[in-house]
């Protein structure tokens, strides 16, 4: 068993430390939690030792297991990390606070109507299929100028780029790749990074860290 305080104190001296050799300021890189398949019971020391920033791959599983935790212990911040069913747009723009798999044209339109019918905006990130892999999900690269003026066009609130680079090599080009094609669009915000690789990520400009296994232990 993970002290999960030990383990959240852990996990920020690690992305401090990169941060400074990188002389990046730790601020700048935010830390979403990702709580996905962990009980309420489990969640519940990792808020109580601080964390407010916490990321759910599913709208289904974040619904059940989110207002009650909110409920008990205040604002918490809410992404959405995982894939995105274009009926579930209107779910997902009432309990999250930023999306991150915005990844395809059925998806701007779903989501620019439900925000607009919410009257509340999410920041959203495009993920970008950074290896080019036939069963990953993610806008492929040559696809993404159009998605993204898209996106514009919807007056969707596109902040970045977000990516999951290809298991079992090395990350570290992917991570760069994303931050020159953000940089390309004049994109701010880069999420990128999980338990594996982000003291990488963060020293090739991640903003946005999504940090499982290494806070809550491995997945059942
Ligand atoms: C599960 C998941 C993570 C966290 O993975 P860990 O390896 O447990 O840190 C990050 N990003 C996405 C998109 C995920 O689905």
């Amino acid at each position: 068993m993970t002290d999960p305080a030990q383990a959240l104190r852990d996990v920020r001296n690690r992305i401090d430390h990169a941060a400074k050799i990188a002389q990046r300021r730790a601020d700048e890189v935010t830390l979403i939690a990702v709580s996905k398949t962990h009980p309420a019971a489990a969640i519940a020391p990792v808020i109580a030792a601080g964390q407010r920033v916490f990321g759910e791959n599913r709208v289904q599983e974040a619904q059940d297991k989110w207002p009650g935790l909110r409920e008990q212990n205040g604002a918490i911040e809410l992404h959405l990390i995982g894939q995105l069913q274009s009926n579930k747009a209107d779910d997902a723009v009432a309990l999250f606070d930023c999306i991150h798999s915005l990844d395809r044209s059925s998806l701007v339109t779903a989501l620019a109507r439900a925000m607009d019918q919410a009257g509340r905006q999410v920041p959203c990130f495009i993920q970008v299929n950074i290896g080019a892999e036939e069963q990953k999900g993610g806008c492929a690269i040559p696809e993404l100028p159009a998605l993204l003026a898209e996106a514009r066009d919807a007056e969707l609130p596109v902040i970045g780029l977000m990516c999951v680079p290809p298991l079992g090599i090395e990350p570290a080009p992917f991570f760069a790749l994303l931050g020159k094609l953000a940089d390309d669009h004049g994109l701010p915000a880069r999420s990128m990074g999980m338990s594996g690789d982000f003291e990488t990520a963060v020293m090739l400009g991640a903003t946005h860290v999504r940090v499982g296994s290494a806070l809550f232990g491995a997945r059942g």
